[in-house]
């Protein structure tokens, strides 16, 4: 049976009341540094030379043809965070149950849907035989995507979806994905053709295999097939759930994290250049948000998503405490020491309890907290590229990385930069 002979014609799934469907994709096409997006398994799997963020990705055309003008290092925070017209704090006034948060990114689908602006919202659900792996769904009526709240563990071909949607004659879609996914999906979207695209991004960091996953969670609780709900929350504690409603929150600095694997977290998520989601129109977050939500409105697209959620949303402005270079320097120091692993060896075991207590009060809060992560995320890039795959850094590691590490006395050596650099001299605007 050919992938596309499972798929329902437009409009069955709401004729039949299913309101979200997973239609059969090929298999993968194996790839060196690859989180299996889906563009692989599409008709033409040769795109990925030209869509995937880890073999040679432009930022800056990138952002230009998205947003209209690339960042702007001169703008407060774009640097780090990406090009934007504004960025708030934000909750739902109902947090819906579920949620990763308090939903924002799934109730952005479903007002999509219920006002018929869009055919189909393509996001993740749980996979029937391991809530924590995701699986790719066409979503076509709003009550479906409650099932898609919450976050999971893992790979899952989002995009390779996008060929049965248009199969199905769909127009209109809503994505909600990760960064990887969805600068592929940019990469793609003029040749697609949809007459047009929501983008919903999440920023990423630290993502795993699902099998990777439950290896963890083994080593925080004796029953880790009770554990319903985990998150790294921007006051360095871990929060778990469980199914019977207990809670459990852990501080980072306890973390299991030397009974690891150095290989834990594949290279791909060790090296990736784009945590935010720099080409969704609105990035959904919460680093920056001080235990709330953390949008950035990235273009008049992103402005007509949040407007659509009217008074449901309570927004206010992000705030920012503390100093970063101290943690992110640390951070360097312990990922240069850990010798292409995990760094944890940057304290010994008494102080931890301490400073896991004093980090939220002292540590780099909201919005600088955010900037710390972005730090540290491209200070891995380029300790891990330069490690392993030396060769790739002149075409994976945009020129704002560069910028972003170079307080920390890192810079690009011979053969480092070298195509990038006349490409990044482009203008910003
Ligand atoms: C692996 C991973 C790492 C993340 N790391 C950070 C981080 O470091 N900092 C930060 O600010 N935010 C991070 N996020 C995003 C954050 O966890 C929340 O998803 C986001 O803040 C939205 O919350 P919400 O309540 O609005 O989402 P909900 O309304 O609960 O919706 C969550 C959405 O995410 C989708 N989703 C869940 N798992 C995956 C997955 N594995 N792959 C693709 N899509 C998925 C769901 O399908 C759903 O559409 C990460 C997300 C993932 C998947
Ligand atoms: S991540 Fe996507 S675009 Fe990149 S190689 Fe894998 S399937 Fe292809
Ligand atoms: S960390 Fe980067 S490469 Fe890994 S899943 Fe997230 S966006 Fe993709």
């Amino acid at each position: 049976m050919s992938p596309e002979s499972a798929i329902a014609p437009v409009g069955r799934a709401r004729r039949d009341g299913e309101p979200l469907s997973a239609p059969k994709v090929r298999q993968a096409v194996p790839r060196s540094l690859c989180t299996d997006c889906g563009v692989s398994r599409m008709a033409d799997p040769k795109r990925c030379g030209r869509a995937c963020q880890f073999i040679q990705p432009d930022y800056p055309a990138m952002e230009a043809k998205v947003h209209g003008r690339a960042r702007d290092r001169q703008r407060p925070d774009e640097l780090h965070f990406g090009p934007y017209r504004r960025m708030v704090r934000a909750a739902l006034a109902a947090p819906r149950p579920g949620a990763q948060w308090t939903g924002i990114a799934t109730r952005l689908g479903e007002k999509l849907l219920e006002s018929g602006q869009v055919d189909a919202v393509l996001t993740m659900a749980p996979d029937p035989e391991d809530s924590w792996k995701p699986r790719p769904v066409l979503v076509t009526s709003a009550e479906g995507m409650a099932q898609c709240r919450g976050m999971r563990m893992g790979y899952a071909p989002l995009l390779a979806l996008l060929e049965p949607a248009k199969a199905r004659g769909f127009k209109r879609l809503a994505i909600i994905g990760i960064p990887c996914q969805v600068y592929a999906l940019r990469a793609l979207e003029e040749e697609l053709g949809f007459e047009r695209l929501y983008v919903i991004g999440t920023p990423c960091s630290d993502n795993t295999t699902t099998e990777n996953f439950h290896s963890f969670l083994a080593l925080l609780s004796e029953r880790p097939e009770t554990i319903t709900y985990l998150e790294f929350r921007a006051d360095y504690h871990v929060e778990l759930r469980f199914a019977d409603g207990a809670k459990r929150e852990i501080p980072f600095l306890q973390l299991p994290i030397s009974k690891l694997p150095g290989d834990f977290f594949p290279l791909t998520c060790r090296t990736c250049v784009d945590y935010t989601n720099v080409l969704a129109d609105i990035t959904v977050g919460y680093m920056g948000g001080e235990g709330e939500q953390w949008l950035l409105v990235r273009n008049a697209r992103g402005e007509e998503l949040l407007g659509s959620l009217g008074g449901e949303v309570v927004l206010t402005e992000p705030g920012s405490a503390g100093k970063r270079t101290g943690p992110v320097t640390g951070f360097l120091k312990n990922t240069m020491r850990a010798a292409g692993g995990l760094p944890v060896r940057g304290m010994p075991n008494f102080l931890r309890p301490l400073v896991g207590k004093l980090m939220p009060k002292i540590g780099p809060r909201g919005l600088e907290f955010a900037r710390a992560r972005v730090e540290m995320k491209a200070i891995e890039s380029v300790v891990h590229l330069r490690r392993q795959e030396p060769a790739r850094m002149k075409h994976m590691i945009p020129a704002h990385v560069w910028d972003l590490v170079e307080p920390y006395g890192l810079a690009p050596e011979a053969g480092e930069r070298a195509e990038t650099a006349e490409r990044d001299k482009r203008p910003v605007d």
